[in-house]
């Protein structure tokens, strides 16, 4: 099948704390909705459903799919990942199986999450969309997507950079049933992010100084641009032979990191 769609994906070792940035608020309603995941039986008696679907949406390299992973972790769910281009077909009919084949072999694996990264190829407005085949795709997700007591133990997570592009009908509730905004990181997410990617790095003395200016002055970076800043900064390291990131490499990443961005330039703390 193109692109792994109906294979289980293994889960990286990551929890909730291993993403930098997220709001608190946002946190603690992950957490909530978890433990309504975790105790379903519980939460029927105080009157709240169990989730079926999620949607996270924001910009690019902000986290949707560490969030994703760690949710599937933090239940313990076997984790079936892909992303939506991989149901766009040109034969009619071939988007739609895939879709099916998905959720089927993810109920023979409960308690299963099935995330799809650029949901808005699949679940894209209907009229702007066009043709027959994602027409027929799209409605495959959404009777998926109703599969009644077919889906228990089955947490859809869909991600999106364009959440003004995705059908209304996917987003009904039942379908989606909560929608969280992963934004690009404050100064405050910068630096939580900055301590995630430094952790078992070794980081000479004035560059150690120097991560809260960093935090300060990286406005606009999301998290996988500073995630690579350290990757490129410690790559540069070992090619140099040095046990430990100096100034130079952090500059070095800086640079290549905005030259590699159109719109990126690094403010003034
Ligand atoms: P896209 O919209 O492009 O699919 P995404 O929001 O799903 O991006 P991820 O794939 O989760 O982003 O992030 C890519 C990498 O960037 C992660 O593996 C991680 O190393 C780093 N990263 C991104 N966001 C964070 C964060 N909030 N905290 C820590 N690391 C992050």
């Amino acid at each position: 099948m193109k692109n792994g769609t109906s294979k289980a994906t293994p889960l990286p070792e990551i929890t909730l704390d291993d993403i930098g940035g997220l709001p608190e608020e946002m946190k603690e309603e992950i957490h909530q909705t978890l433990s309504i995941i975790k105790d379903p039986k519980r939460a029927t008696q105080v009157g709240i459903q169990a989730p079926k679907g999620i949607l996270l949406y924001g910009p690019p390299g902000t986290g949707k799919t560490l969030l994703a992973q760690a949710i599937a972790r933090e239940i313990g769910a076997t984790f079936y990942s892909s992303s939506g281009s991989a149901f766009t077909e040109l034969f009619v009919g071939v988007g739609a199986s895939r879709v099916r084949t998905l959720f089927q072999n993810a109920r023979k694996h409960r308690p299963a999450v099935i995330f799809i990264d650029e949901v808005d190829a699949l679940a894209g407005k209907r009229k702007e969309h066009g043709g027959e085949e994602s027409e027929k795709t799209l409605t495959e997700l959404l009777v998926q997507l109703d599969g009644g007591n077919d889906n228990e133990g089955i947490l859809f997570i869909a991600a999106t950079n364009r959440k003004d592009m995705l059908d209304e009908a996917f987003l009904r509730p039942g379908r989606i049933d909560y929608t969280f905004n992963v934004p690009l990181p404050d100064t405050h997410g910068r630096r939580e992010i900055i301590d995630i990617h430094t952790k078992g790095r070794l980081l000479a003395e004035e560059v150690y100084a120097s991560l809260d200016v960093l935090a300060e002055s990286t406005s606009g970076f999301s998290g996988a641009e500073l995630g690579s800043l350290f990757e490129t900064a410690s790559k540069r390291a070992i090619r140099d032979g040095r046990e430990k990131i100096g100034k130079g490499d952090l500059d070095f990443a800086i640079d290549r990191t905005i030259l590699g961005s159109t719109s990126r330039t690094l403010n003034d703390p």
